[in-house]
């Protein structure tokens, strides 16, 4: 269980390439918009796993938390201060007098400024965040002269870069560049470019934050089709665990280590597409049946999934192949297309979907399925399971019937 932790960051930062803003927290509600990589989202609020987010024209809409990474809530730019103080400085741990002392800086060091807030300036001090007062240091003005005839035009590297009314840190901030944006260079002063702002007005931006072309424009992002199952949430259950093995094979082939392995390579494609994964366990561990279906409810799933291997007794061994199986009438089209998705891909016979009274599809409050991935009991299956390519197979099905499911 993961609690998203919203102290620090109230503002995200969009991972994808493209995602879309829905007007609720999940894949039931309508896509409103989309926005792209880079593009910084104030959040006031979280439900479902889903970033309550407000837009600069007053708008509100719901992005999935996975699909965007928590920034600073005062991501400015960087920048090299030095230390001015003749007694040498204190670095605290919050931006007041009488927080607690983490270290001293001595007159004439270096320091890198991440942002400021109320007179005191944020540093990194062994690996953490600090502070120290802001009256006691000075912008490093640079020796260092950027050849201004070939300059044209910069580009803002990070989101949420300050513009700033004067060439230097204490400059007030009159706008607010976002990754990408560029502008043409009016002029250099010291170690900050003169722009003129979208709003027309004259600013001044450090050139340690944006980068320079002389006249070639920046590459535009790759496009990339934001789908359904990006913004899913899916639990993968690997069948059995710990104490329980589930059915053994004549070639000792354990159903709780086959179905975990298939659940990792199957995780881990999802992943790849940006989808939320969670899985019932990680490792050879038990998890009651009512536990995996809690988890289910939990997060919310869009899609439960459930990764078996059958078997049957001595004198039925020919019986063989691979099915899908749902409980509820509104499950059997997610059944339908990972079974369909299966008979495809796999080597295995294909029994179809099915209603199977299994608890984990029948007590379950989200959609949900129960794959039996061929007989650990058929010596001709249990060959095909163990086999790495036979689960990689199973993956790419049940990846292909998911995203079958949600486009349609
Ligand atoms: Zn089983």
């Amino acid at each position: 269980m993961t609690t998203i932790a919203m102290a620090n960051a109230n503002t995200v930062t969009v991972q994808a390439e493209v995602i879309n803003v829905r007007s609720g927290p999940g894949l039931a509600y309508d896509v409103t918009h989309q926005v792209r990589k880079n593009t910084v989202l104030k959040v006031i609020g979280e439900e479902n796993k889903w970033y309550k987010v407000r837009f600069k024209d007053g708008n509100t809409g719901f992005v999935a938390s996975w699909l965007v990474k928590n920034t600073e809530v005062s991501a400015a730019s960087n920048s090299i201060a030095v230390v001015t103080s003749s007694g040498g400085l204190n670095i605290r741990k919050k931006p007041t007098s009488d927080s607690e002392r983490l270290g001293m800086l001595n007159t004439g060091d270096q320091i890198n400024v991440v942002s400021e807030q109320n007179g005191w300036a944020q540093i990194q001090y062994k690996g953490q965040n600090a502070w120290v007062n802001a009256s006691y240091i000075k912008i490093r003005e640079s020796t260092t002269k950027a050849s201004g005839s070939n300059l044209q035009k910069l580009t803002i590297r990070d989101n949420a870069t300050n513009i700033r009314n004067k060439p230097n840190l204490n400059g007030s901030v009159i706008e607010k560049a976002d990754s990408g944006q560029s502008y043409s260079i009016d002029g250099v002063q010291g170690d900050w470019y003169k722009i003129t702002t979208t709003s027309g007005k004259e600013g001044y931006v450090a050139n340690w934050v944006v980068d320079i072309s002389s006249s070639k424009e920046a590459a535009p992002v790759e496009k990339s089709k934001t789908t359904s199952l990006s913004e899913a949430t899916i639990v993968i259950d690997p069948g059995h665990g710990g104490h329980d093995p589930g059915a053994k094979g004549a070639d000792e082939t354990i159903e709780k280590k086959a179905t975990l392995k298939t659940a990792k390579i199957l995780a881990e494609k999802l992943r790849k597409s940006g989808t939320k994964v969670i899985m019932t366990r990680e490792s050879d561990e038990y998890v009651s049946l009512k536990t995996r279906t809690n988890i289910a409810q939990e997060y919310h799933a869009d899609v439960f999934v459930s990764l078996h291997f059958d078997s049957v007794e001595e004198d039925q061994k020919s019986v063989h192949g691979q099915t899908t199986y749902y409980y509820k009438n509104k499950d059997e089209s997610l059944a339908e297309s990972i079974n369909q998705s299966l008979g495809k891909e796999l080597p295995t016979s294909n029994r179809g979907a099915r209603i199977g009274d299994f608890y984990v599809v029948r007590e379950n409050t989200q959609p949900a399925v129960l794959l039996e991935l061929g007989y650990l009991s058929s010596k001709s299956d249990e060959k095909k399971i163990n086999s790495k390519s036979y689960r990689e197979h199973v993956a790419t099905a049940v990846y292909q019937g998911l995203s079958n499911y949600f486009a349609n």
